[in-house]
């Protein structure tokens, strides 16, 4: 298991690459803590892809370098590097048995039979394949293939690290919540790096301890799903994570006091002056927002109530701008409009959609 570095890594995928346009993957620096479970996430083409296999060796960067345990690795092969990866469609041998398909990757390195045989029918069992360990490959359904390629990259345990891109995608939806509760079991139980990419804030919230979102290119944050909830660096993370995402208001902000549609509204920390053009906006989860008891808050219009279940999420407009509120079941709401409070301490300013920090 290695500690994985990414040093100024950036990649273009045509020739003489000139602009930031022309990078898949801008400049990044990055580290992988040996054992931890990482989840790359963000929505189709941001270069997730890119990435993992910037990691595993498939691909080799346009500049920069890629360490493992300190060792510049940048020109060597997947194999050199030691590292299993998942795909999103299956890769079996068809001819070969369940049996086989799994302990081909123990066998080409010299794996003795016994510990072979007993970490196959281990992997096997964690995957459900126990009943057709001694049968085709090819006769078996696209899941039940998939949960074989999962298994190849699973059995080894001396890799560098795991590697899985969208391995879920074309897994049914049952099936799916139960292989993602066992990897994370399997992380917890063999403790080897994996990386998990996916678009599916679900899947990367569920399995990682520490999620990297990226879009376009670029990677906006690195933290715990609990530090993308509480205080996303960038607006994009805030509305991308959360259901619904975050708020985002128009606002402009002096001192302690950000005003949103001519309301003076009280921020928890106190900002410097923001650039003259800058964008200024205001961030809150629909969690922070309250119906206001009468006579106080802010005016809004109630465009509609979608009931959920445990609660009603209300969606509003503040002078124009729309808002997502989590109300309470037991909340009443009549006719078309109300007044809304906010939690202060969840108040983040953005400019330009960077989290401004604010003093105390
Ligand atoms: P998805 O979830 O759709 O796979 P992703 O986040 O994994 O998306 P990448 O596949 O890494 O994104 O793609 C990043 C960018 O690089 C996209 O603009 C894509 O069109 C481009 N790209 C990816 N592979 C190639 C390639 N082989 N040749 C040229 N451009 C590519």
């Amino acid at each position: 298991m290695a500690r994985i570095e990414l040093a100024s890594l950036a990649h273009a995928y045509g020739p003489r690459p000139r602009g930031d346009a022309d990078y898949a993957l801008k400049t990044i620096n990055l580290e992988f803590k040996p054992g931890g479970a990482y989840a790359l996430l963000g929505p189709s083409g941001c270069g997730k892809t890119t990435l993992l296999n910037l990691i595993s060796g498939l691909l080799v960067p346009t500049e920069g370098s890629v360490l493992f345990d300190g060792t510049d690795v940048t020109e060597q092969t997947s194999e050199q590097r030691n590292i299993a990866q998942v795909f999103q469609f299956p890769v079996v041998y068809d001819t070969m048995t369940v049996y086989e398909n799994l302990a081909f990757p123990l066998r080409n390195r010299g794996v003795a039979r016994q510990a072979l045989d007993l970490r196959v029918r281990e992997i096997a069992e964690m995957l459900g394949l126990t009943p057709s360990l001694m049968q085709k490959a090819r006769r078996l359904t696209a899941d039940a293939k998939q949960k074989i390629s999962l298994g190849r990259g699973l059995v080894r345990a001396d890799v560098s690290a795991m590697l899985f891109d969208e391995p879920l995608t074309v897994i049914d939806p049952q099936l799916k919540w139960e292989l993602r509760s066992q990897l994370k079991q399997l992380h917890r139980q063999v403790g080897t790096t994996m990386i998990y990419v996916t678009h599916d804030q679900t899947e990367a919230l569920t399995f990682a301890d520490t999620v990297i979102v990226m879009y376009d290119g670029r990677i906006l944050q690195v933290g715990s799903p609990q530090e993308l909830f509480e205080r996303p660096h960038h607006t994009f993370v805030g509305y991308f994570i959360g259901s619904p995402g975050m708020n985002i208001l128009h606002a402009s902000v002096e001192g302690r006091t950000a005003t949103v549609a001519g309301r003076a509204i009280p921020l928890p920390r106190a900002y410097d002056r923001l650039a003259d053009r800058a964008r200024v906006e205001l961030g809150i989860r629909p969690e922070f927002v309250r119906i206001a008891p009468q006579g106080e808050g802010v005016p809004v219009r109630i465009n509609r109530i979608d009931d959920v279940g445990r609660f009603k999420i209300a969606r509003v407009s503040l002078d124009g701008q729309a808002l997502s509120v989590m109300v309470g079941e037991d909340t009443q709401l009549s006719g078309d409009s109300a007044a809304i409070e906010f939690d202060r301490a969840h108040l983040h300013v953005y400019a330009d959609g960077q989290l401004v920090d604010g003093k105390a």
